[in-house]
């Protein structure tokens, strides 16, 4: 087995790369790290990171805190705290206060999503779109690396009241057994691939005795694909591993290994590219999706080089994400207009078998909305929108339209188009809202952005 060394800002030092790194560059790792999350292990840091292309190595800018992702006045705020040992109490309520300023809490998931039976919420669980129930087990809220962009990075700096998670099964079971309307579980996290076979099988043995005809999908959400392939191939456990996959495939369920993956060097080791064959050979299906992030895969020909490895691995290219509106948003965010040219662009140049690829695409709170590309209405320029998932399964696939923007990079930057007061989907969201008792906490905003 491949050993496995992971590093944090403490001990990122004891690897050969920081030795390669100018004093700008570990300055903004310390400083940085102090408000986001840092944890990268010896394989990105040996065999994804091109260190002659560093800073702008797109998988150094995946990993790598950098300096730009805090706002100037609190990155020097953050630096002249930290190197004052006397002033740790400050450094840490300006730690929190920045973190809060970078909308840890995205789309209302944790007031909004969260099953109630009997008026009590199931922690560990999220159910927004009928279909599709999200299970997050505890023993898997970590991941093998911390991509910089992520959206769950609160989970991940220890503010606890943004953590999810399940102890265990038996809510689920109940919760699925009554929700015939379910025919997907996403197993998602952090990275439930961070768990041993050992403990993933606690969690998927007992969905596997249960008497759950209509659950006839499960998806696992994983980076580990890219960020430790030896999961699947050289691990202890690999072999259980992929033996498990084989009973849920034997099941009769169709198993997706949902792959996050940004960019294509992701899967052009050998390693990745084994355990592609290996998850393939059990019957599982893997499907990718990936946001659009500045610095790291913002230009068509990264896009298309993406879809056309897949194709060629048996991958299927499945989401095409607009960067969310949290954490270092400001560094990583594209504008819609432009996310959709480099769609465009990318699809242009692949076959068919890669256009599976849907977006791009939005996660608010009232839906997947992806951005259908410009327009022209009666003279007036705008965006076409649709739904892809809607909060209300009726507003799915309805085209509707906002104004032009060539900077808006989220739904609330846009504005309805023709004069129009409000998005048709507007007043029923509103009362969703107001009448489900799991969102009477607060008053989450209705596009997404707190
Ligand atoms: C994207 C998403 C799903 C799955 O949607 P599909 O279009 O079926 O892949 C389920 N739940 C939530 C909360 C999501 O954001
Ligand atoms: S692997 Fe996924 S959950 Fe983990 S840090 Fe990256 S984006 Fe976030």
């Amino acid at each position: 087995m491949a050993e496995y060394h992971a590093y944090t800002a403490r001990s990122i030092h004891r690897h050969p790369c920081w030795q390669k790194l100018a004093p700008e560059l570990r300055e903004a790792v310390e400083v940085v790290s102090h408000v986001l999350p840092f944890r990268v292990n010896d394989y990105v840091l040996d065999r994804l990171i091109d260190w002659s292309q560093v800073p702008d190595d797109p998988m150094f800018q995946l990993t790598f805190p950098q300096r730009g992702m805090l706002a100037p006045a609190d990155y020097e705020s953050i630096a002249r705290l930290s190197r004052d040992p006397d002033r740790a109490d400050e450094l840490s309520s300006e730690v929190r206060r920045v973190r809060l300023s970078l909308n840890p809490h995205p789309d209302g998931q944790l007031e909004l999503n969260v099953p109630l039976v009997e008026g009590e919420p199931i922690p560990g669980l999220q159910h927004k779109y009928a279909e599709t129930v999200l299970f997050f087990p505890a023993a898997g809220q970590t991941c093998h690396a911390y991509c910089t962009f992520c959206f769950r990075w609160p989970q991940f700096v220890g503010m606890p009241e943004y953590r999810f998670a399940a102890r265990e099964t038996d809510e689920l079971i109940a919760y699925l057994s009554d929700h015939t309307e379910v025919t997907d579980l996403l197993l998602t996290g952090g990275d439930p691939m961070v768990m041993t076979t050992d403990v993933l099988r606690r969690y998927v043995d007992p969905l596997l005795e249960a008497e759950l005809p209509h659950l006839t999908s499960i998806r696992i959400g994983t980076k580990s694909i890219s960020y430790w392939p030896a999961r699947y191939v050289t691990d202890d456990d690999a072999d259980d591993l992929l033996a498990l996959f084989r009973r849920i495939v034997a099941s009769g369920r169709n198993l997706v290994v949902m792959a996050h993956i940004n960019h294509p060097r992701e899967l052009s080791t050998e390693l990745a590219v084994t355990a592609v064959r290996r998850i393939r050979d059990t019957g599982a299906q893997i499907r990718t999706q990936s946001p659009l992030v500045r610095h790291i895969n913002d230009d068509p020909a990264v896009w298309a080089e993406l879809w056309r490895r897949c194709v060629h691995l048996g991958i299927v290219p499945y989401y095409f994400f607009v960067e969310r509106d949290t954490g270092a948003r400001d560094y990583f965010s594209v504008p819609l207009v432009e996310a959709w040219r480099i769609f465009r662009e990318a699809a242009q140049t692949v076959s068919g078998l890669a256009r599976t690829v849907r977006g791009p695409s939005m996660s608010t709170t009232a839906g997947k909305i992806e951005l259908l590309g410009p327009a022209i209405v009666h003279g007036e320029r705008c965006l076409a929108l649709r739904f892809l998932q809607g909060r209300n399964p009726d507003w799915t696939y309805r085209p509707f339209f906002a104004r032009y923007s060539e900077t808006a990079t989220w739904i609330d930057e846009l504005e309805p188009a023709f004069g129009e007061p409000e998005f048709f989907f507007m007043p029923q969201l509103r009362s969703m809202m107001t009448t489900n008792p799991a969102t009477s906490t607060g008053s989450p905003a209705i596009s997404g952005r707190q």
